[in-house]
C-alpha cells in the first residue's frame, strides 16, 4: 500500500484534520502521483456539509488535481515519470456501455467513480480526493498537462474548466452568439474565459457589483449586477446561451425571460434541493432548461490543450492546509477570487 497524508472531515461540516490512510499499490495500468495542488470546489463543500444527502466519512474531498508523475505501472504508455498530470471528478466508470464508448465517462449507464465520497468499482474502497499529497489513478482517467502551464493555475481546470467547456462547445458558443454566464466564481470565471476564447459575446450576471472589473478584465463585454430579479427586465430576449454557476437557490424564471427565441439556459450549479419553474416561460419562445455536467476524459484533455493554446488558467489564491475551513466560508460568502487552490506540500 502507498502511505497517504491528506486533509479529512472527520463527519458533517467538521473542520478539517490531518489524516494519514492508505492508497492501493501502483497496478500495471496505474500512475502515481505528487499532488502538487488540489482545487476547492464548491462541490466539496456541499458534500462535507451533507448539503447532496448523506456523506461518507471521513471524507477527503478534492477533484482539480494537478501534480507530477512520481512512478508507473508496467503497461502503462501515456504516462512516463516527470510529466505533469491531472485528475478531475471521477476515476474510473463502467468502460463499456454506450457512453463510456462514445468518451462521456461522466454519464455511464452504472454511474462514474467519483474522485471521493463514494465506494470505488470494488464495492468496499472507500475512494479519498485530492486534499492529500499522493494519488494512484488509471492511466485511462488521467489527462496531461503541458508545461507551459502552471500547476496551480490548472489545477481548476479539472473541474471548474471542464464544466463550463463542455456545454460551451455543446451549444456552440462562438461568433455572433450572446452569452451569459450566471454567477462568477470558480466556475463561472472559467466560463468567462472559454467564452471569449471561442469568439462569443459574454455577460456575466452577477449578485457581487465588486466583481465588474474583473469580470471585464477576463474577457467579459458586458456586466450586469442583479440585485434582484427585476433587474433584469431591460435584458428581454437578449442571450442564445445562459450558462447557471450560481451555488445557491435564486429564481430562474426571471433568467429564462432574457433568452433569445430558441435560446438554452443550462443549469451547472447544484444547490441540492428543487426549486420551481414557469413552464410559460419556455412556451413564449421555444426555450430550453437543460443540465450538463463535467465532461469527458477526452473532452478534458482537449480543454487543457484549448488552454495551452490560449494560455488560460483559473485565477487562484494558493492557500496552506490550515486555511481550508476559512476558504470554505469565504467561498459560501461568494468572496472567492476565483478559486482556493491548496499547496499540498503544506499538508
Ligand atoms: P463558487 O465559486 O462558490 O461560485 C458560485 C457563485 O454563485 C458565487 O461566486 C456567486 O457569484 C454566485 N452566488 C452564490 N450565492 C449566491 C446567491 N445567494 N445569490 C446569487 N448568486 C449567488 O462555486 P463553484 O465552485 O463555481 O460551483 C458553483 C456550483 O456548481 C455549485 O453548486 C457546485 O456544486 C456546482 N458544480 C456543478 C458541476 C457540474 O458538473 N454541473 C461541477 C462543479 C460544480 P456572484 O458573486 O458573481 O453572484
Ligand atoms: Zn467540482
Ligand atoms: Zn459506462
Amino acid at each position: 500500500m502507498t502511505a497517504v497524508r491528506g486533509l479529512a472531515a472527520m463527519s458533517k461540516g467538521a473542520a478539517f484534520v490531518t489524516h494519514d490512510f492508505a492508497r492501493r499499490d501502483v497496478g500495471a495500468h496505474d500512475v502515481l502521483i505528487d499532488i502538487a495542488f488540489a482545487g476547492i470546489c464548491h462541490s466539496d463543500i456541499h458534500q462535507v456539509r451533507e448539503e447532496w444527502g448523506p456523506a461518507l466519512f471521513p471524507m477527503v474531498p478534492g477533484h482539480e488535481i494537478a501534480g507530477v508523475v512520481r512512478s508507473v505501472g508496467s503497461s502503462v504508455t501515456k504516462f512516463a515519470v516527470g510529466d505533469h498530470i491531472g485528475v478531475g471528478v471521477f476515476i474510473d466508470s463502467c468502460r463499456k456501455c454506450e457512453p463510456c464508448k462514445a468518451g462521456l465517462e461522466q454519464y455511464c449507464n452504472e454511474g462514474m467513480t467519483g474522485t471521493y465520497n463514494t465506494l470505488e468499482r470494488d464495492g468496499v474502497t472507500v475512494a479519498m480526493g485530492g486534499y492529500s499529497n499522493v494519488f494512484v489513478v488509471n492511466e485511462d482517467y488521467a489527462v496531461k498537462i503541458p508545461k507551459s502551464l502552471p500547476l496551480d493555475g490548472v489545477a481548476p481546470l479539472l473541474c471548474a474548466g471542464i464544466t463550463l467547456y463542455s456545454p460551451l462547445k455543446h451549444w456552440n458558443a462562438g461568433p455572433g452568439k450572446k452569452v451569459a454566464v450566471m454567477g462568477l466564481g470558480g466556475l463561472g470565471h472559467m466560463g468567462v474565459k472559454f467564452a471569449h476564447a471561442l469568439g462569443a459575446h459574454v455577460t456575466v450576471l452577477s449578485h457581487s457589483p465588486s466583481k465588474r472589473e474583473d469580470a471585464l478584465a477576463m474577457g467579459a463585454d458586458e456586466f450586469i449586477a442583479v440585485a434582484d430579479p427585476k433587474d433584469l427586465k431591460a435584458y428581454g430576449r437578449t442571450f442564445d446561451l445562459i450558462l447557471n454557476t450560481v451555488s445557491a437557490q435564486i429564481d430562474i424564471n426571471a433568467y429564462l425571460a432574457t433568452l433569445k427565441i430558441d435560446g438554452t439556459l443550462v443549469v451547472i450549479g447544484l444547490p441540492g434541493a428543487p426549486y420551481p419553474v414557469h413552464v410559460g416561460s419556455l412556451l413564449d419562445g421555444r426555450k430550453s432548461l437543460a443540465g450538463s455536467m463535467i465532461g469527458g476524459i477526452a473532452q478534458t484533455q482537449e480543454m487543457i490543450d484549448f488552454s495551452a493554446k490560449h494560455s488560460i488558467v483559473s485565477d487562484v489564491e494558493v492557500i496552506s492546509a490550515d486555511y481550508v475551513d476559512t476558504a470554505y466560508e469565504r467561498t459560501v460568502a461568494s468572496d472567492v477570487k476565483y478559486r482556493f487552490v491548496i499547496d499540498a506540500s503544506t499538508i
